[in-house]
């Protein structure tokens, strides 16, 4: 088996407050291959952006890394000197943010900062940067590039902005794209360019993906993998047709129940009462026993650790083979206890 890109194993993230060590990433696993999109997508809450944040070295205190490791292509970068952190952000992992202005300084030209983070992570000179600053332009659908590169941002539409933010991501030939709700702020038929655009380019170029969305219409759309986030650990992690057709876990197949429109919000799932945990108040067990329909006296005092299922992982008790009771708590439903009191 080839070596994959990104690893994350068993990544643990607190925040230390005044009211005690809060857990917002809690034993996280899972792998990115070459050129393959993973899609993670939870409520808000879940922890999918820490994670993110968290690979990229942007844990702000009061938050650490307290746990796990993380490798990309076979070197570990958790416990790199943030010098050499930053150095890995810019030319092997490349991010893109809901807000294109995040990564794009107004006051500049887009080819002065294309240029600059080219030169910056080549050895090209100011002309040859230039010119595969138009490159990128173009193929990222930027019309009229060899003009639109002296334009300034605010000259650019949000998805023709956005565009731009990928090409400058592309500038450095990451490994690795960290993508974190890249299409929320863009209006539906836009969405769906940049979607195929990061699908395409992820294909062509051999990237590896992590899309991180709320949005289980853009993760259909877009992965070959997802990974469903509750609570700081992932519920389930497979191929995305069988996620998205055949989910396993109880959250995950509300969450696959939710799936809009691109047209409708998705931010609340209609379909689970109740709500994300505070972290301040997980539940002990799994934590989501208490929206579960199917959770028992096991749930409320039991991990569940994650079990191989098909090509998928599942954590969640219902698919324990050793426990003699599980399949018929599958059959069985209850009506979700209140919330933060055991079933
Ligand atoms: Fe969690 Fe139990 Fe429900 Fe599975 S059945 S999701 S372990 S509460």
């Amino acid at each position: 088996m080839t070596e994959p890109v990104l690893s994350v194993r068993d990544l643990r993230v607190e925040f230390v407050t005044r009211r005690g060590v809060l857990k917002a990433i809690d034993g996280v696993s899972f792998d990115i291959a070459k050129g393959e999109v993973l899609g993670v997508v939870g409520e808000s809450g879940a922890g999918k952006s820490v994670t993110g944040s968290a690979i990229i070295g942007l844990i702000d205190p009061p938050g650490r890394i307290a746990g796990g490791e993380i490798w990309l292509s076979g070197s570990r970068i958790d416990n790199l000197p943030p010098e050499e952190m930053r150095k890995v952000r810019g030319k092997r992992i490349g991010m893109i943010f809901q807000d294109p202005l995040t990564s794009l300084n107004p006051l500049y030209r887009i080819g002065e900062q294309l240029v600059e983070t080219i030169q910056t992570h080549t050895d090209l000179s100011a002309s040859a940067a230039r010119r595969r600053a138009i490159e990128l332009l173009a193929e990222v659908g930027i019309p009229a590039p060899e003009r639109r590169i002296d334009g300034y941002p605010h000259e650019f539409s949000g998805g023709m902005r956005q565009r731009v933010v990928i090409a400058l991501a592309l500038c450095a030939e990451p490994e690795l794209i960290i993508a974190d709700e890249p299409t929320t702020a863009l209006d539906v038929s836009v969405q769906a360019q940049i979607i195929a655009l990061l699908k395409r380019l992820g294909r062509e170029r051999g990237t590896a993906i992590m899309l991180i969305t709320h949005d289980m219409g853009v993760i259909a759309e877009t992965a070959d993998r997802v990974a469903v986030m509750y609570a700081g650990r992932i519920a389930e992690i497979g191929p995305v047709r069988d996620v998205v057709q055949n989910p396993l876990h109880p959250y995950a197949r509300g969450l696959m129940g939710a799936i809009p429109t691109l047209a409708q919000d998705a931010d609340r799932l209609v379909q689970i009462p109740g709500s994300m945990p505070r972290l301040s108040a997980i539940p002990p067990g799994c934590p989501f026993h208490p929206r579960c329909p199917h959770a028992w006296e096991r749930c409320t005092v039991d991990r569940p650790a994650p079990l191989p299922h098909g090509a998928s992982q599942v954590a969640c008790h219902l698919y324990d083979r050793n426990d003699p009771t599980a399949e018929a708590h599958q059959r069985m439903t209850h009506p979700p206890a209140e919330e933060g009191v055991a079933a």
